[in-house]
């Protein structure tokens, strides 16, 4: 952590009671989303930037700070692939780590992370990635951050392609993660940070006493609604259709509950407010009608696209999109290993995510090794 980071304090006005900063750092990260960052800048983090062409060209330098070759190549630098990351490396085996040209995955639009064990008192998501990287390239790690366009795992070294650079791995770990869906609205995204939000297990203690919406009609949001009313004076549940998709049990959980007001066949047009949210603009659609909902908060709960597209026809993509992994961190190929969000629907927190990159990062150096890539003594204590 540097001093900067240390002593900067965000300013923000979404919960002032509370003294709670949801923002204020410098990254874009805007390529991840479509959105801009939730905040005016205050604490820059030197993210390294990347050439526009990576040194060594295509099967260039296997050693050095330019390697393209490496016995560990992750794909993804959120929690579970930075985890994974500084595993590999204290492992002796160098991985590289292909970011993503807007690295850091969801914790980078996440403000104050505060069930992530080991800071007692909160820490911006950004902050935290920016340590987990830190860490990661303590050990050497190599790091860039551009996104790969195609894979080969169809022989061994496997390869990647990102930038016009081939990159050749004996295996793969991928950590692409989940990105949210959002609506897509110009004000929705203007206020992300200040009031929008997609986590509620992140955020929802923000809006302790306060009037919210939720918006969906599967089961995140009818769990999500459902448990921000521990914290929220009420909760408007909006959904585009009279029948909710989610499953029974949270259907009627959520009828049943007396600080849930449903709103059927309503859609949001627009989240009011200029530098926090103050209302919606809703409209019916089936009467067409339009009206204003003063709330203090929204979160958008209508689902999450896992992030597999290059990797179909190498790999099992199951019903909802998601990798479908073997046993605990395996893939239908020998050698290429799964962590995080690109196949967890279930949890989706950053602790599961990183003890995944963990499991992954283990089982990948076991696997190296039966293989006769690296010896036993490469590896260090866990
Ligand atoms: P789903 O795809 O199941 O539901 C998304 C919801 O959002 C739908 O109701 C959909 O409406 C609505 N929606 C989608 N796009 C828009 C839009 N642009 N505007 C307004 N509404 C929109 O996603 P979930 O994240 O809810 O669930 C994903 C999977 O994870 C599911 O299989 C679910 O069962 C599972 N899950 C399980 C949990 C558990 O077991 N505890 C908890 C959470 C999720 P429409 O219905 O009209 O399509």
């Amino acid at each position: 952590m540097t001093d900067q980071m240390r002593t900067a304090q965000p300013t923000f006005d979404q919960v002032p009671e509370t003294g709670q900063p949801s923002g204020g750092l410098s990254i874009d990260f805007s390529a991840d989303t479509g959105a801009v960052p939730m905040a005016a800048a205050a604490t820059p983090i030197a993210f390294a930037p990347e050439p526009a062409t990576a040194p060594g060209g295509p099967g260039g330098a296997a050693s050095g700070a330019d390697r393209t070759e490496a016995k560990v190549v992750i794909i993804g630098s959120g929690p579970a692939g930075l985890t994974a990351a500084i595993y590999a490396a204290r492992a002796g085996l160098e991985p590289i780590v292909l970011a993503g040209s807007a690295p850091g995955g969801q914790l980078m639009i996440t403000s104050d992370v505060e069930n992530y064990p080991g800071f007692p008192d909160g820490i911006q998501g950004p902050e935290l990635m920016a340590l987990f990287r830190a860490q990661a390239e303590r050990f050497g790690s190599r790091i860039i951050d551009v996104d790969v366009e195609r894979v080969d795992f169809g022989s061994r070294p496997f390869r990647l392609w990102a930038r016009g650079v081939e990159y050749r791995a004996q295996a793969v770990i991928i950590a692409t993660g989940a990105s949210a869906l959002w609506l897509g609205l110009e004000s929705e995204t203007r206020l992300r940070g200040r009031g929008v939000s997609a986590c509620a297990t992140c955020d929802g203690f923000f809006f302790r006493d306060k009037e919210i919406a939720v918006v969906g009609g599967g089961d995140t949001a009818l769990e999500e609604a459902t448990f921000l009313t521990r914290f929220a004076s009420k909760v408007h549940l909006l959904h585009r259709r009279d029948t909710f998709r989610g499953s029974r049990i949270m259907v009627q959980r959520t009828l049943e509950n007396p600080k849930i007001e449903v709103h059927y066949n309503t859609v949001v047009e627009e989240v009011l407010g200029d530098t926090k949210v103050e209302g919606l603009r809703l409209r019916d659609t089936v009467t067409g009608q339009e009206r204003v909902m003063p709330v203090e908060g929204l979160f958008i709960a209508i689902g999450h696209r896992p992030n597999t597209d290059i990797f179909r026809g190498w790999l099992e993509i199951d019903e909802k999109g998601y990798l479908r992994v073997e046993g605990e961190t395996g893939s239908q190929i020998e050698g290429v290993f799964i962590a995080g969000d690109v196949h967890d629907h279930r949890y989706r927190q950053a602790v599961t995510a990183a003890g995944d990159g963990c499991k992954a990062a283990i089982d990948a150096e076991r696997w190296l090794e039966a293989q006769g890539v690296v010896t036993a003594s490469t590896a260090t204590a866990w």
